[in-house]
């Protein structure tokens, strides 16, 4: 298994440091949208399709204007998974599956990009998209970027280092599973990957900075407040995120943990050229 890691738009609010605890000043923060693309024997899976082209395209209606001036959503059709994975030299058509952490706007843009994918979700998330009974949560699932068949999963497969699991993803390798992870959204998980030489967890939005696994976790004051205001459960998010710390303390060394909009990567992961990663582990 090779896994690339990609980034497929990003989101650039004032606010520099405050957000995303590196970029000097209080200018534009650099928030990734970083997806994982990985060569499997059943063909390419994406976990995660940040921004696709018709976000770039067409961003009313298919964004909600809040989110697009509160955020800054930067959107460019070089930066969406189907040109990235072109750019490496992949045809789209090949993307057998696309394993998804939630169905925020953020991460499932890219899906009408692929319409031959299989799409492998939670089944609460996939119900809590389609109720969208509040405000935030109509800003948050936008029907237009949710238009795809999906797969929905909710029965309890075996523990994973003690975390419950989703498993038998329709058609997908038996090392590629969902963990759940919820409180950010009502559905949200975490997707697990054996490459072989360990493994790799892509945690979503269960955490927004890779120093939230920290002892005691750190968080930029913006991304903070950032995650209260998008969570829907913070005693859910807050029990996800002890366990992702407990997961990097335990077993550090066997599970790599990546999440979506921590600009900066691990130092376990290389970075070959701009825009896209290869992981390499053991
Ligand atoms: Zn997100």
């Amino acid at each position: 298994m090779r896994i690339h890691v990609i980034e497929c738009g990003s989101m650039r609010p004032f606010g520099g440091r405050l957000w995303d605890g590196t970029t000097p000043g209080i200018g534009p923060a650099h928030l990734a949208c970083r997806c994982l693309l990985v060569e499997t024997e059943e063909g390419l899976v994406l976990v995660d399709t940040g921004f696709g082209l018709d976000d770039v395209n067409r961003p009313v209606p298919r964004l909600s204007r809040t989110f697009l001036v509160a955020d800054r959503i930067h959107l460019e059709a070089d930066e969406t998974a189907i040109s990235r994975l072109r750019a490496l030299g992949f045809n789209p058509r090949d993307v057998r599956h696309i394993v998804i952490t939630h169905l925020d706007f953020d991460h499932a843009g890219g899906l009408t990009d692929f319409p031959g994918a299989r799409v492998h979700v939670s089944a609460e998330e996939a119900a809590a998209a389609r109720r969208r009974t509040t405000p935030k949560a109509r800003g948050r699932y936008r029907p237009a970027q949710l238009a795809h068949p999906m797969r929905e999963y909710d029965a309890p497969g075996e523990p994973w280092f003690g975390l419950p699991t989703l498993r038998g993803l329709d058609g997908l390798p038996e090392g590629i599973f969902l963990v759940p992870l919820p409180g950010h959204t009502a559905g949200h998980c975490g997707v697990a990957l054996d490459t072989g030489h360990g493994w790799v967890l892509h945690a979503g939005d269960a955490v927004f900075m890779h120093a939230e696994l920290d002892e005691p976790p750190r968080m930029p004051p913006l991304a903070s407040a950032y995650a209260n205001f998008m969570q829907v459960d913070r005693d859910a998010r807050l029990e996800s995120r002890d366990r992702l710390r407990a997961l990097a303390r335990d077993h550090g060394e066997e599970v790599t943990i990546l999440c979506t909009h921590d600009p900066v990567l691990p130092p376990r992961v290389l970075q070959p050229g701009p825009g896209q990663r290869i992981l390499t582990l053991g």
